[in-house]
């Protein structure tokens, strides 16, 4: 989003009618994010749909989101009107014609609004009427420095530029690259200047217009000690050097889990990063007891100095379907660096992007996985883990945490790389509670997860879970329930049920749910046959109050009542 503020809401395209659809649509490739607002009782087929424009421009103004508005001038102004007296956030408004042949920025010159009028205009084919005086006489908006800049006083630019405007010459001071082709009125002797400098106004300068680039790092050597914040100001205070000038917080990575840290760095409005010691390559350092500024001439780049901090997400995709993740999970893949997990389950978490690595690998290496995503996760990647269905269900999660656990305890991991990782945890839908939902409401009641894989347990204690389960009357869903190398195990289960639960016991069979050729089969207990399930299917074995009844020809729903024994 060129124009805008890097934290700028997405902008909203807001339509009347179905003529105005087309243009917005045009427009909606320019902002990433950017939603169509239709009004709800003519268009059909907006993102977001609104009752009343008026009450709607309002909300979304007073929200900091950017507006395009396909429709007159005048009517945005109105809507907007009552919210434009109250100084504070003003996102950019601009009206653009129906048919997209004007482009008219209304207000938030200062938070680019000229530039995205000349972003829509160019989509559009078209001229934009850019009417801010200062912007056509110069060619440029001061008030709206590039990037790694910022303006020390809006409304002390404001008057500056009335200035300049009314032809007052003026200066440069310090490095402006994008002003070198700028059209301003300058004379080596000035009285106004344009200061671009990291130090705050001293006496004298109170009529230049300070613009501070964002080239200082404060870099925390002790964490543990009080409000972080209040002193990188003192700091900056005792030197002289201007907050807004602060790029970056920096901390030695064995603080990056502190959350004073990350506190601090959110209070003061800059981005959190890791290295061992301060930056060596500025031009100028200041200490003040742990803590070093250090300050360059131009902006830092806050992405390349240290590194962040590594996160590790554990997902679940869910049952196959793409509706069936979570966004938080689909999140999470977007932001990935990395990708990890079964080379089934990672070709379903794709498409992925250009720069995402993807590690597959085979299924039984799980410990070897989850110590490869903390490697990856501690040299400051974003890492993901992929499961199927649910993560903490028979699935990458506990091994995730066990190799944690573990690393707490073994030598190779002493050293605090690990436990700097964020891990977090997203879950999904797992393939009982898919495959139930398909059936309709089979675990309506208590219900138990088995697997029957005695890979990782032995076969006696998977009996007696079985034996309690049936005498329980819970409702059984089996995971892993064959597989070649298994083959005699179902039977032995479905032999220790049948002994404690009557033939005639409602039994559900789904098959790759969720995946092409997904099948979903009823059945009973004493119909049910070893060779109608494979390891791609869930089953589901009902208990003594499961039932069914016919949902059309050929299926039924089936479900288990919410009370138990006599119906209330
Ligand atoms: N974490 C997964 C389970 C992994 S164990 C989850 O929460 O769903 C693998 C077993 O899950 C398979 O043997 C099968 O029994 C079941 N399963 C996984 N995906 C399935 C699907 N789409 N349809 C039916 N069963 C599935």
């Amino acid at each position: 989003m060129a124009g805008l503020n890097r934290d700028a809401a997405s902008v909203a395209i807001v339509v009347l009618g179905p003529g105005a659809l087309d243009t917005a649509r045009r427009i909606q490739p320019v902002y990433s994010g950017a939603q169509v607002h239709g009004l709800a009782r003519r268009v059909v087929g907006a993102d977001v749909a609104f009752t009343e424009l008026g009450e709607h421009l309002r909300a979304l103004y007073a929200a900091g989101t950017p507006i395009v508005a396909l429709c007159s001038a005048g009517i945005v102004i109105r809507a907007i009107a009552p919210c434009l007296a109250n100084k504070g956030a003003e996102p950019p408004v601009l009206a653009v014609a129906e048919d997209g042949s004007a482009v008219v920025p209304l207000v938030g010159g200062l938070s680019g609004v000229n530039a995205m009028a000349r972003e829509i205009a160019r989509a559009l084919d078209t001229a934009p009427a850019i009417t801010t005086s200062g912007e056509l006489r110069f060619g440029t908006c001061l008030l709206n420095p590039p990037e790694g800049y910022v303006l020390a006083d809006i409304e002390h630019g404001k008057r500056f530029v009335s200035d300049l405007l009314a032809g007052a010459p003026t200066r440069i001071e310090g490095a402006a690259p994008w002003l070198d082709d700028a059209g301003l009125p300058r004379a080596p002797d000035a009285r106004l200047a344009i200061r671009v400098t990291s130090r705050i106004a001293r006496l004298g300068e109170g009529d230049d217009l300070m613009i501070h680039p964002r080239c200082v790092v404060a870099w925390v050597g002790d964490a543990s000690r009080g409000d972080i914040a209040e002193r990188v100001r003192l700091a900056l205070r005792e030197h002289g050097i201007a907050p807004l000038s602060l790029a970056v917080l920096l901390a030695p990575l064995r603080d990056a889990a502190s959350e004073p840290l990350a506190e601090a760095a959110r209070t003061l409005g800059v981005p959190l990063r890791f290295n061992a010691e301060p930056p060596t390559d500025a031009s100028e350092r200041f200490v003040s007891q742990d803590i070093v500024l250090a300050v360059s001439e131009r902006p830092v780049d806050p992405s390349t100095t240290g590194r962040a901090r590594g996160k590790l997400t554990v997902i679940g995709l869910g049952p196959g379907s793409a509706d069936l993740m979570v966004p938080a999970a689909k999140q999470a893949l977007a932001q990935a660096d990395d990708i990890l997990g079964y080379d089934t389950y990672v070709r379903m978490a794709g498409p992925f992007r250009d720069g995402q690595r993807v590690h597959g690998t085979d299924n039984r290496e799980e410990m070897q996985r989850a110590r490869h995503a903390f490697e990856l996760a501690s040299e400051g990647r974003r890492v993901v883990v992929v499961s199927s269905g649910d993560p903490g269900v028979f699935a990458m999660a506990a091994a995730v945490l066990e190799a944690l656990d573990r690393a707490h305890e073994e030598a190779h991991a002493r050293e605090p790389a690990w436990t700097s990782v964020e891990l977090d945890i997203v879950p999904g839908v797992s393939a009982a509670l898919a495959t139930a939902a398909r059936a309709g409401a089979p675990l309506g009641h208590d219900f138990c997860m088995l697997s029957l894989s005695d890979n990782l347990k032995p076969w006696s204690i998977i009996e007696t879970r079985l034996r309690h389960a049936a005498e329980a009357d819970l409702v059984m869903a089996f995971y892993n329930p064959v597989s070649r190398a298994r083959p005699w195990q179902l039977d032995r289960a479905l032999d220790i049920v049948r002994e404690h639960r009557a033939g005639a016991t409602k039994v559900v069979l789904g098959r790759d749910i969720g995946r092409p050729g997904e099948t979903l089969v009823t059945t009973t207990l004493d119909a049910l046959h070893s060779d109608q399930v494979d390891m791609r299917t869930m089953v589901i074995v009902g208990s003594s109050t499961t039932r069914a009844f016919p949902k059309d020809a050929k299926s039924e729903w089936v479900y288990t009542p919410r009370w138990y024994g006599e119906k209330p």
